[in-house]
């Protein structure tokens, strides 16, 4: 089968390799789509660096079971499907939490066994759902990392409802995401971006109010009298990023870090405590947001932007692209 692989000195390389074989539990799924998400140009970074070794990535997949290995019950050859990255142990301590995104003894679908940058896959059938029937196969591929991340920071972890304002900074592949899954619980959304086209995509998403950086802290307190926000998800995560977040945080108001590889900011406790402000990372999700995710682009609430479609052989310029801003909402590649 063909597959891209990122290759020592961060080389993109179309390659060659033999089709997988569903082992016990297993399924064989024949990638429509694979969504090209930022994570997977850290990866390439690390990759180069040599910190990493060379791998096959996509972690964002939707497709169709070609094959069932012995022991898979759940799932038929022919079956529809997208499919969560994450492959937890299922035995440690995170995993018997229902907290498998922090599982630590687990695999994950292109980090560290090959991904959906390829014509096949072989996941256990535990990670596959039925893909959400009035979806492209494009759109649906990015419920897997971008939807069900957005659903795992908005409401597992920011427990946004309908009281509040939140806002989301980057409007990128999992912003678009975060606005769709606030505005699905009722919320009041200001989203912040510096580029115009991204503000515009957040609008057409539903969020109520768009702002640039500069504008976003009046652009808060306005949508919440003042108050501040409830809820803000930070999806780029630089310190100045964070430092509009917290800026921005009314009484009780959470603050979810989303993006890594920022440097960070210095945090007064007084701060945190007269305010009773709670600062958390959001690593991921757990199958339970996946489905969530899926139900929502199933009832039409949450609906991924696919901003571009490209053969697998274009994954480096696709990459290219993404690094250089240019793609608001999803790319997406058709192994
Ligand atoms: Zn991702
Ligand atoms: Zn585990």
């Amino acid at each position: 089968m063909r597959a891209i692989r990122f290759q020592p000195g961060g080389v993109v390389e179309l390659v060659d390799l033999p089709t997988p074989e569903p082992a016990e539990g297993e399924v064989l799924v024949r990638v429509a789509a694979a969504g090209v998400c930022r994570t997977d140009l850290h990866l390439l970074k690390e990759v180069a660096s040599g910190e990493r070794a060379p791998l096959v990535p996509g972690h964002e997949t939707a497709g169709t079971v070609q094959k069932i290995g012995p022991g898979v019950g759940r799932v038929r050859a022919g079956d529809q499907v997208v499919v969560h990255f994450e492959l937890p142990c299922g035995k440690c301590r995170s995993c018997i939490q229902k907290r498998t995104n922090l599982c630590t003894q687990g695999a994950a679908l292109g980090f560290s066994v090959p991904g959906a940058y390829a014509e096949y896959v072989h996941v256990p059938e535990d990670v596959v759902l039925a893909a959400p029937r009035n979806l492209e196969p494009e759109a649906a591929a990015t419920l897997a990392c971008s939807g069900a991340t957005a659903y795992h920071t908005v409401v597992t972890l920011g427990g946004a409802d309908e009281r509040d304002v939140v806002a989301v900074i980057g409007s990128g592949g999992v912003g678009l995401s975060a606005v769709q899954v606030a505005k699905a619980r009722g919320a009041a959304v200001v989203a912040v971006d510096p580029r115009e086209e991204a503000r515009e995509a957040a609008k057409r998403v539903g969020a109520d109010e768009v702002a640039t950086p500069e504008e976003a802290l009046a652009a808060i307190l306005g949508a919440s009298k003042d108050r501040g926000a409830d809820l803000v998800v930070d999806l780029v995560s630089t310190g100045e990023a964070m430092q509009l977040g917290l800026a921005a945080l009314g009484p009780g108001g959470r603050l979810v870090e989303v993006a890594p590889g920022g440097e960070g900011i210095s945090v007064s406790p007084s701060l945190l405590m007269e305010k009773e402000i709670t600062l958390v990372g959001a690593h991921s999700s757990t199958m339970a947001d996946f489905a969530r995710a899926v139900d929502l682009a199933e009832a039409r609430l949450l609906k991924p932007v696919v901003a571009r479609t490209a053969p697998l052989a274009d994954a480096e310029s696709v990459l290219r692209a993404l690094e250089n801003g240019e793609i608001v909402g999803r790319a997406v590649l058709r192994p």
